[in-house]
C-alpha cells in the first residue's frame, strides 16, 4: 500500500530545489536562457512520446516551403516504428515532469489554471433540460435557465451535458461556451503572491 498523495507539482518543486533550478515565487515569464531550456525539455519529451506511440514526424506534403519548418511538421504513424507501452507511459510522465517544471519556472500554481481550462473545455458541451431535452440558456452569472418558462417542470429539472457535432465530427461549441481566461487566473495568482 502506498498512501503517498499524488502531488505532482509539489514533487517537481522538490526536484528543482534539489537540482538548483530557478522557481519563481510569483507569475512571470522566465529569462531567455530558462525559456530555451524549458522549450527544449518539453520538445524532447513530446518527441519521445511520439516515438512511443509508433509515430514519427514528417514534413507535410502540402508544405509550400514558404512557412517556417515548425509550421510544416505533422505527426504520422511510422510503418517502421516500434510502439511500446513502457515508452508510451514514460513519455506521458516525463511530459508531466517538464510541464510542471515549466510552470514552476514561471511561478504558476497549476490548480487554478487547470480548473479554468477544464471549465472552458466542459463548457463546449451543450446543457439540456433533463426532463424535456430543451437546450438551456445562460442565466444570471454561471447559472443556467430553462428557455421560455421560468418555472418549467415546477423547477424540478437539472442540466444534462450533450455534445453537438457537425457531420465531419467537429464539436460545435455550445451557446454557454466561454474560452479559458488564463489572463485572469495569472492576475489572481500575482495578487495572492504579493499579498
Ligand atoms: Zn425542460
Amino acid at each position: 500500500m502506498n498512501d503517498k498523495p499524488y502531488r505532482p507539482q509539489e514533487d517537481i518543486v522538490t526536484l528543482m530545489t534539489q537540482f538548483n533550478q530557478e522557481i519563481k515565487a510569483s507569475p512571470e515569464l522566465p529569462d531567455p536562457e530558462i525559456r530555451l531550456l524549458r522549450a527544449r525539455l518539453v520538445f524532447e519529451e513530446a518527441l519521445e512520446f511520439v516515438k512511443g506511440c509508433g509515430c514519427t514526424v514528417t514534413r507535410t506534403a502540402a508544405a509550400s516551403g514558404a512557412e517556417a519548418l515548425i509550421d510544416q511538421l505533422s505527426v504520422v504513424l511510422d510503418p517502421a516504428g516500434s510502439p511500446d507501452l513502457v515508452e508510451y507511459v514514460d513519455g506521458c510522465v516525463d511530459q508531466l515532469v517538464v510541464t510542471y517544471g515549466a510552470l514552476n519556472a514561471a511561478g504558476i500554481k497549476a490548480q487554478s489554471a487547470w480548473d479554468e481550462v477544464q471549465r472552458s473545455n466542459m463548457s463546449k458541451a451543450w446543457p439540456h433540460c433533463s426532463v424535456c431535452d430543451a437546450v438551456l440558456e445562460r442565466g444570471a452569472g454561471p447559472a443556467l435557465a430553462h428557455p421560455d418558462d421560468a418555472n418549467a417542470h415546477g423547477g424540478d429539472w437539472s442540466a444534462v451535458l450533450k455534445l453537438h457535432k457537425r457531420a465531419d465530427g467537429k464539436v460545435i461549441k455550445s451557446p454557454t461556451y466561454s474560452p479559458a481566461d488564463l489572463k485572469r487566473v495569472i492576475e489572481e495568482q500575482t495578487r495572492q503572491a504579493n499579498a
